[in-house]
């Protein structure tokens, strides 16, 4: 099975570019979806973080309240740090549980969307490792547009990232979405078809 390795930087486009993928029929599995799973009431994931961070970061229905807990992990690094190392295992083994299910249904070509691929060291399951890039002020405007939040606000979560441009000097392709959506369709056309493409035996071998 090839597994293709999608991300980017916040708000540059890979879930618009992720729809396109499943409206070509290519299933993808979405580590944010999984993340949001494994903090649901009652499970591992949901038990280490209440330890962790005690009951305050709860709704009353006891539900993580994951605004609170974002807001307090992304002002304290360290806590930053603590929250991914308790749900990394959490995460990656229930993505290992949707490819392995894609698996057993014969997919041939599945697509992980995984904002942090790089740095959840993820991008070695990964080949073609597609980049979606855009120019930094577009990034910002696109942010504070969608989640109707300030430029200080939406250029700090964009400078807790990774660099865009790092991650793309690591792509094997760089999906550009700086354009409207009319050009990332049309650019999106050629990258399927380049990923669509069977290996080679070198490329096979090297994989
Ligand atoms: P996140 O990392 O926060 O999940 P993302 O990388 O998945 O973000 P999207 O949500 O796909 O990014 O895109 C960010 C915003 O930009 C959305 O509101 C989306 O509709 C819009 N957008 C994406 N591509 C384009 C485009 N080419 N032209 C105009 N708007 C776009």
């Amino acid at each position: 099975m090839r597994i293709i390795g999608l991300t980017g930087g916040i708000g540059s486009g890979k879930s618009t570019v992720s729809n396109l993928f499943k409206a070509h029929g290519i299933p993808v599995v979405d580590a944010d979806v999984v993340a949001r799973d494994v903090l649901k009431n009652g499970t591992g994931g949901w038990k280490k973080v209440v330890a962790a961070f005690g009951e305050d970061i709860l709704l009353p229905n006891g539900e993580v309240d994951r605004p609170k807990l974002g807001r307090f992990v992304f002002s304290n690094p360290e806590k930053r740090q603590l929250l991914n190392r308790l749900l990394a295992p959490y995460i990656s083994s229930g993505i290992f549980l949707e490819v392995l299910k894609l698996w057993m249904k014969g997919c041939k070509i599945i697509v992980l969307d995984v904002p942090l691929l790089f740095e959840a060291k993820m991008d070695k399951w990964t080949k073609p490792i597609i980049v979606v890039w855009v120019y930094l002020e577009t990034q910002l405007h696109r942010l504070m547009t969608r989640d109707g939040t300030t430029e200080e606000d939406a250029k700090s979560r964009i400078n807790a990232q990774m660099s865009l441009d790092i991650k793309r000097a690591r792509a094997d392709i760089v999906l550009d979405n700086t354009g409207s959506l009319a050009d990332l369709n049309e650019n999106f056309q050629k990258v399927l078809v380049q990923v669509m493409k069977p290996l080679t035996w070198t490329e096979f071998a090297l994989s």
